[in-house]
């Protein structure tokens, strides 16, 4: 381990315009001994950028509505999108013109000697889309029906090309010490079964390499389409003879095609990790490769689970930032039960299937009944952050994302939760913390607890 606390803080360009430059890097090393700050220099998603959502603003910044429409914070250079449509991506917002948020913010904090990142998280979520952004239609997913859907997909060249210039621009332009990257997407079977969704991606760059890998593309679609039908004949009230765990069975078994599709898919979303990872350090062994990594896949779902050995990391991050937001945990988990429940484990209640998914995914949490105002504990953070340590070994470095100000909670997050999700953190093993999920919606009480505990351990 490095003899240094990470201390990392992710940041949104709207607390630099609300606040000040020099006033916010000044909050972070006074009240948290921050020293590497992750800059959300593009997003369309309100967890990484924009002002708090929820309308509960938090001790500082704005304390109305901005109205987020997202894109690049900072000005895209041409000269690196030749290979893509999508060359126009400057964010519209009013209240980011005249601001190149890296350019703005990065001789600011070298000067403290802090590490600059900048972050991205391709979030589950669909909306905002960037519905202004042209080209960005052209690398949209195709359902099993032949219909576009709403995010891009990882096997259109299109969409890589534009991340690969994403980067190269960040990394030429910018005084930068890496990027974090991450995706927060489910899987098809599991978007259905989870989330109500269509199943995605039939576009004729993931058919041509189901053609590589002799899937038949054709029984693959028809098999999710089939499932689909029969998960939202679930929703509506049909209980199938032979129950609802068995009965999803029976149709994947008929279509094992859906299966190689469920690989095809994951291998594009790791794919573009490997190939992002690989360009970060064709620049040079001083950039630092970061991802981040949903709770979804490194907590909750049994299927994300087995889909994401962490282990497979190792291959191509320098460190990870497992998101183990622990307080917003509880409800959260509530609302994952419940959606399992709606569908595939409906043969049980949501109370009766929750220990027994703990027992599945090593979790030890309180009853169904009491976990939303209970949350997840501290020993869940210190646990999974040292199975994550464990699995990855001593090169890599694991900064858990602590939830310090997280929208949907059923549970306040004080002071005191905070210096636990320190403690559980560094006892599990971590090189430091990643103060999550992002500034503009956490309190300075709760950012100043970050700093009380790890002065506590003698880490700042
Ligand atoms: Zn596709």
């Amino acid at each position: 381990m490095s003899e240094k606390t990470f201390v990392g803080m992710q940041v949104g360009g709207i607390s630099f315009i609300d606040e000040g430059v020099e006033e916010t890097l000044d909050i972070f090393t006074d009240l948290a001994g921050v020293n590497a700050i992750f800059i959300s220099a593009l997003s369309w998603a309100r967890g990484n950028a924009g002002r708090s959502g929820s309308g509960d603003y938090p001790d500082h910044g704005g304390q109305e509505p901005d109205n987020l429409q997202g894109g690049a914070f900072f000005p895209p250079d041409p000269k690196y999108y030749h290979g893509t449509t999508i060359k126009d991506f400057t964010a519209p917002d009013p209240l980011y013109e005249g601001w190149d948020i890296l350019g703005d913010v990065i001789p600011a904090a070298k000067e403290r000697g802090m590490e600059v990142f900048t972050y991205y998280c391709e979030t589950a979520h669909a909306r905002p889309k960037p519905l202004w952004q042209p080209g960005f239609s052209q690398v949209l997913e195709i359902d099993a029906w032949g219909r576009k859907d709403t995010r891009p997909c990882f096997h259109n060249p299109n969409y890589k090309n534009w991340w690969f210039g994403v980067i190269d621009n960040w990394l030429n332009e910018y005084d930068l010490n890496g990027v974090m990257w991450g995706i927060e997407r489910e899987d098809p079977l599991s978007s259905m079964i989870v989330s109500a969704e269509v199943p995605t991606c039939f576009c004729v760059h993931c058919r041509s390499e189901a053609h590589r890998r002799n899937i038949d593309a054709g029984r693959a679609a028809e098999g999710y389409r089939r499932i689909y039908d029969y998960l939202t004949a679930v929703r509506g009230g049909h209980e199938p003879p032979d129950g609802k765990l068995i009965t999803f069975l029976r149709h994947l078994f008929e279509y094992p095609e859906v299966l190689q599709w469920q690989k095809l898919w994951w291998d594009g979303h790791k794919g573009l990790y490997r190939e992002i990872s690989g360009q970060i350090r064709f620049f040079g062994p001083q950039y630092q490769v970061g991802f981040g990594i949903w709770q979804m896949i490194n907590t909750f779902n049994p299927l994300l689970r087995a889909a994401f050995d962490p282990a497979e990391y190792k291959l191509y991050a320098d460190w990870l930032k497992p998101v183990f937001y622990n307080a917003p945990g509880g409800a959260r988990f509530v609302s994952f039960v419940n959606k399992m429940c709606q569908t595939i484990l409906g043969d049980a209640s949501p109370s009766e299937w929750t220990p027994i998914l703990y027992k599945i995914l090593g979790l030890d949490e309180a009853p169904y009944e009491d976990l939303p105002a209970a949350g997840f504990s501290p020993e869940y953070v210190k646990e999974f952050t040292r199975r994550h340590v464990e699995a990855v070994g001593p090169d890599v470095q694991v900064y858990p994302g602590i939830g310090l100000g997280v929208e949907t909670v059923d549970r306040a997050i004080n002071p005191p939760d905070v210096e636990d999700m320190v403690d559980a953190s560094l006892a599990g093993g971590a090189g430091g913390v990643m103060i999550s999920r992002n500034y503009s919606e956490l309190t300075l009480t709760n950012l100043a607890a970050v700093g009380t505990a790890l002065r506590r351990h003698g880490r700042i």
